[in-house]
Protein backbone atom coordinates (compact mmCIF):
# COMPACT_ATOMS: atom_id res chain seq x y z
CA UNK A 1 0.00 0.00 0.00
CA UNK A 2 1.52 3.55 -0.57
CA UNK A 3 0.87 5.88 2.23
CA UNK A 4 -1.50 8.14 1.56
CA UNK A 5 0.64 11.11 2.17
CA UNK A 6 2.73 10.54 -0.88
CA UNK A 7 -0.30 11.41 -3.23
CA UNK A 8 -1.41 14.01 -1.20
CA UNK A 9 0.73 17.37 0.20
CA UNK A 10 -2.03 19.01 1.23
CA UNK A 11 -0.93 20.59 4.90
CA UNK A 12 2.64 21.11 3.22
CA UNK A 13 0.47 23.90 0.86
CA UNK A 14 -1.99 24.94 3.71
CA UNK A 15 -0.48 25.65 7.13
CA UNK A 16 2.39 28.14 8.18
CA UNK A 17 5.18 26.23 9.52
CA UNK A 18 6.49 28.37 12.37
CA UNK A 19 8.85 26.82 15.03
CA UNK A 20 11.69 27.74 17.21
CA UNK A 21 15.31 28.72 15.57
CA UNK A 22 17.39 26.71 17.23
CA UNK A 23 15.92 23.74 14.93
CA UNK A 24 18.08 25.39 11.62
CA UNK A 25 20.72 25.87 14.10
CA UNK A 26 23.63 23.16 13.83
CA UNK A 27 25.49 24.51 16.48
CA UNK A 28 22.68 23.68 19.28
CA UNK A 29 21.92 19.94 17.40
CA UNK A 30 19.27 21.49 15.46
CA UNK A 31 18.97 20.23 11.78
CA UNK A 32 16.51 21.78 9.37
CA UNK A 33 18.25 23.67 6.20
CA UNK A 34 18.13 27.30 7.44
CA UNK A 35 18.36 28.14 3.65
CA UNK A 36 14.82 27.50 3.33
CA UNK A 37 13.78 29.36 6.21
CA UNK A 38 13.00 32.97 7.21
CA UNK A 39 13.21 34.88 10.27
CA UNK A 40 9.24 35.32 11.50
CA UNK A 41 9.99 37.22 15.00
CA UNK A 42 12.97 37.18 17.14
CA UNK A 43 11.87 33.50 18.26
CA UNK A 44 10.86 31.77 15.37
CA UNK A 45 11.22 30.80 12.11
CA UNK A 46 9.17 29.83 9.22
CA UNK A 47 10.09 27.61 6.09
CA UNK A 48 9.64 29.50 3.31
CA UNK A 49 6.68 29.68 1.38
CA UNK A 50 4.39 29.12 3.92
CA UNK A 51 4.03 32.69 5.28
CA UNK A 52 1.93 33.05 2.28
CA UNK A 53 -1.61 33.80 0.81
CA UNK A 54 -1.41 30.22 -0.59
CA UNK A 55 1.22 28.59 1.25
CA UNK A 56 3.33 25.95 -0.06
CA UNK A 57 6.70 24.75 1.44
CA UNK A 58 10.00 24.96 -0.26
CA UNK A 59 10.64 21.59 0.64
CA UNK A 60 7.75 20.22 -0.87
CA UNK A 61 8.27 18.29 -3.98
CA UNK A 62 5.67 17.21 -6.56
CA UNK A 63 2.11 18.10 -6.88
CA UNK A 64 -0.80 18.41 -4.54
CA UNK A 65 -2.73 15.78 -4.48
CA UNK A 66 -1.48 13.68 -7.01
CA UNK A 67 2.36 12.54 -5.99
CA UNK A 68 3.88 14.45 -3.54
CA UNK A 69 6.71 14.74 -1.05
CA UNK A 70 8.62 16.28 1.44
CA UNK A 71 12.19 17.13 -0.03
CA UNK A 72 13.98 17.25 3.50
CA UNK A 73 11.86 14.13 5.12
CA UNK A 74 14.79 13.75 7.85
CA UNK A 75 15.40 17.17 8.24
CA UNK A 76 11.55 18.73 8.57
CA UNK A 77 10.95 20.61 11.51
CA UNK A 78 9.11 19.10 14.43
CA UNK A 79 5.86 20.88 14.05
CA UNK A 80 5.62 18.45 10.52
CA UNK A 81 6.38 15.44 12.42
CA UNK A 82 3.47 16.15 14.57
CA UNK A 83 0.94 16.59 12.17
CA UNK A 84 -0.78 12.46 11.64
CA UNK A 85 -2.92 11.82 8.71
CA UNK A 86 -6.72 10.85 9.59
CA UNK A 87 -7.17 7.22 10.72
CA UNK A 88 -3.37 6.21 10.31
CA UNK A 89 -3.71 5.56 14.16
CA UNK A 90 -7.58 5.06 14.55
CA UNK A 91 -8.23 8.74 15.24
CA UNK A 92 -9.43 11.79 12.84
CA UNK A 93 -6.71 14.30 12.50
CA UNK A 94 -8.11 17.84 12.25
CA UNK A 95 -4.91 19.42 10.24
CA UNK A 96 -5.35 16.70 8.24
CA UNK A 97 -8.85 17.32 7.70
CA UNK A 98 -8.37 20.94 7.24
CA UNK A 99 -5.33 20.93 4.95
CA UNK A 100 -7.00 18.10 2.48
CA UNK A 101 -10.79 19.87 2.73
CA UNK A 102 -8.86 23.33 1.12
CA UNK A 103 -7.68 21.30 -1.64
CA UNK A 104 -10.52 20.05 -2.00
CA UNK A 105 -9.33 16.31 -1.62
CA UNK A 106 -11.55 13.78 -0.06
CA UNK A 107 -11.09 13.22 3.34
CA UNK A 108 -8.80 10.00 4.43
CA UNK A 109 -10.96 6.87 6.23
CA UNK A 110 -10.43 3.70 8.08
CA UNK A 111 -10.40 2.52 4.58
CA UNK A 112 -7.21 4.51 3.33
CA UNK A 113 -5.31 2.01 5.78
CA UNK A 114 -6.26 -1.43 4.84
CA UNK A 115 -3.89 -3.54 2.82
CA UNK A 116 -5.01 -5.11 -0.19
CA UNK A 117 -5.56 -8.62 0.81
CA UNK A 118 -6.39 -7.80 4.70
CA UNK A 119 -8.74 -10.04 5.90
CA UNK A 120 -10.90 -7.21 7.77
CA UNK A 121 -11.50 -6.16 3.47
CA UNK A 122 -15.04 -6.24 2.83
CA UNK A 123 -15.39 -8.75 0.73
CA UNK A 124 -18.61 -8.67 -2.14
CA UNK A 125 -19.91 -11.73 -3.94
S1 LIG B 1 -1.09 14.36 6.78
FE1 LIG B 1 -3.02 14.47 5.63
S2 LIG B 1 -2.93 16.48 4.61
FE2 LIG B 1 -0.84 15.97 5.23
S3 LIG B 1 0.09 14.91 3.46
FE3 LIG B 1 -0.77 13.33 4.81
S4 LIG B 1 -2.80 12.92 3.99
FE4 LIG B 1 -2.15 14.92 3.20
S1 LIG C 1 9.36 20.72 5.64
FE1 LIG C 1 8.57 18.96 4.52
S2 LIG C 1 6.94 18.10 5.81
FE2 LIG C 1 7.36 20.22 6.53
S3 LIG C 1 5.89 21.53 5.41
FE3 LIG C 1 7.79 21.47 4.23
S4 LIG C 1 7.52 19.83 2.71
FE4 LIG C 1 5.98 19.55 4.35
Amino acid sequence: MEHPCLRCGACCAFFRVAFHWSEADAFLGGNVPPELTEKLDPHRLAMRGTDAAKPRCVALRGTVGEAAHCGIYAQRPSVCREVQPSWEFGAISPQCDKARLAHGLPLLTAQDWIEPGDPDMPRTG
